[in-house]
């Protein structure tokens, strides 16, 4: 037996030491490919893995009988691309719900709404979104939503995804009343009278939100199929998934056991204060205990999301170093917007999840949170060494420039999200409650690329309503709306930087700088085919660029035909 086996592995070993000379299983000539040493014509790939990038002469020496050969027409190769912050279930699901276009007003609210009512029976709950306070032209009401839908819970999602508007049937059901007091981390706005006006910040939205009916697991799959889907018809190979719970990580677990799970999914456990006990005992039920139950090759849940704060909007959620710019007298207490987490708490925390080997993603818009998150990385680095996690500070809309420089020195990385890096119907809103003068840095990509700090891109979809990543490549660049013209941000970066982030940043953040983010040889074959070279094009075209092809690993996984 032991003969017989000892034969095998030998056998094993000698197959694969004849790899690099093997002939190619996949070899794609004839086009523009990328490199970090500049542009390629051909690359081979076998079992997955890029064994040879270079001129079609070079190349064509491992072509064999058997290798697949595509003919690329001109078309460009890039490596594949990255989304480190996206809700693919709140993508997918979104479209079973009561939408209306963002920038909505309060009449195109009450007639979708009005809509949606007609199609369902009394009592049914309604979700839906996504409205902004600027586009409602006055504060939302429940008595506006009461008055299309007095017999169904409405609640409804505003642009950030952190406040929810709800009626009052809603507000019944989830037994808020005047008596409520806020709970941790959470705001319910009242009225003069002290009754609930219907809008909820932050966790308070999570005591409406709580009380509908999760979806049906074949519902769960499917938007999740969707999304992901979508995603890979735009380039992106690999995501991180910035919300997971016990049910998403079945859900991918479960997609990936069926073969169609094609990327490579980070998942980040989502973690509140009072949830599980992360720096002591972790309770044996709990999602974190229980994540290596749902890993697979492609679906890894080594992730600990955390919310530090809110949002920049109206709602003062983001903690800020100063003050809002309309902060009232009356708003004394929220003049700095809510930081959720005491520092000692987060501190404590951050050192048990580095120590236990989770990456930490900290949700931080307002410049007192990437402090508060930066400090907490500091901790953990001072107690623990260095872990080699890159834990990752993200969206970032607001970065004291002394934070900048010194995230680098303690290995922390900024994410920036979402892809509203230029005018949007959310910016007057965050304009009014910042001011002008911060508005300048608005994510602060340039500032971060300057000073050496590791910077990944997210869209945060469907907190934007597009996923689609060269929309996010061609504004970094530009700060200006899609196809250019109009107001422009600051912080423009260089095209290549741009790719960059996307790519081999991307990579690097995730630990995967040996597997993924660059085409060389000896990585595996994440790589993708567009139908143009955005280094030659004017720079407002990108966004239109269309791929052709997405291979992961060497599979093809969208795209069987080229042109
Ligand atoms: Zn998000």
């Amino acid at each position: 037996m032991r003969a017989c086996c000892l034969v095998l592995l030998v056998l094993g070993t000698a197959a694969k030491a004849q790899f690099p000379n093997q002939n190619a299983d996949l070899i794609l000539q004839g086009g523009e490919i990328y490199t970090p040493s500049g542009w390629a014509e051909a690359l081979a790939i076998t079992d997955g893995v890029i064994v040879a990038v270079g001129n079609a002469a070079t190349v064509s020496g491992l072509r064999g009988a058997s290798t697949e050969v595509i003919d690329l027409a001109g078309a460009t190769v890039l490596p594949g691309l990255h989304d480190m912050h996206v809700h693919p279930q709140g993508g997918g699901g979104g479209r079973q719900q009561c939408q209306f276009p963002q920038g909505s007003s309060l009449e195109i609210v009450q007639s979708t709404l009005g809509g949606c009512v007609s199609e369902r029976s009394s009592g049914e709950w309604i979700i839906g979104g996504q409205w902004d306070s600027a586009s409602i032209g006055s504060p939302p009401h429940r008595s506006m939503l009461d008055a299309v839908a007095p017999d169904n819970p409405v609640v409804l999602t505003d642009i950030s995804g952190h406040s929810a508007w709800a009626n009052s049937a809603a507000l019944e059901i989830a037994g808020i009343t005047a008596g409520t007091a806020n709970p941790q981390g959470g705001v319910i706005e009242r009225d003069a009278d002290g009754i609930a006006t219907g809008v909820l910040r932050e966790s308070a939205a999570g005591l409406v939100r709580g009380r509908v009916p999760p979806p049906d697991p074949g519902q769960a799959l499917d938007s999740l199929s969707y999304s992901l889907n979508l995603m890979l018809s735009h380039g992106i190979t690999t995501i991180t998934d910035a919300v997971i719970d016990e049910g998403s990580m079945r859900a991918y677990a479960e997609l990936a056991d069926q073969g169609v799970l094609k990327q490579r999914v980070r998942g980040c456990i989502v973690w509140r204060p009072g949830g599980d006990q992360i720096s002591t005992t972790p309770d044996p039920s709990s999602p974190l205990a229980r994540a290596n139950l749902y890993r697979r090759d492609r679906f890894s849940p080594d992730c600990v999301k955390l919310l530090l704060d809110g949002v920049p909007t109206d709602g003062h959620t983001a903690a800020m170093l100063d003050p809002y710019a309309d902060a009232t007298l009356e708003d004394d207490e929220r003049s700095r917007g809510i930081l959720m987490l005491p520092q000692e708490t987060l501190n404590e925390t951050l050192i048990a999840l580095d120590a236990q080997g989770f990456a930490v993603k900290m949700h931080a818009a307002g410049d007192a949170a990437v402090r508060a998150g930066l400090d907490a990385i500091a901790a953990a680095r001072q107690a623990n060494g260095f872990s080699g996690i890159l834990h990752d500070v993200g969206h970032n809309s607001f970065v004291h420039m002394s934070d900048i420089e010194r995230a680098r020195s303690i290995g922390a990385t900024f994410e920036m999200s979402p892809y509203i890096w230029y005018p949007n119907p959310i910016i007057p809103d965050i304009s009014r409650a910042i001011g002008p003068e911060r508005m300048q840095r608005w994510i602060p990509v340039k500032d971060a690329l300057d000073a050496g700090v590791l910077t990944v891109p997210g869209s945060d979809w469907p907190v934007v309503a597009e996923v689609n990543p060269w929309i996010g490549i061609e504004t970094l660049v530009t700060r200006q709306a899609p196809g250019g013209g109009g107001e422009q941000l600051g912080e423009p970066i260089s095209l290549e930087q741009a790719i960059d982030m996307f790519t081999v940043n991307a990579a690097r953040q995730m630990g995967n700088s040996n597997r993924t983010g660059r085409i060389v040889p000896g990585l595996l074959a994440d790589v993708i085919v567009i139908d143009r070279n955005p280094f030659e094009i004017p720079i407002t075209e990108v966004h239109e660029t269309q791929v052709l092809k997405v291979l992961i690993e060497g599979e093809i996984v969208y795209g069987e035909t080229m042109p």
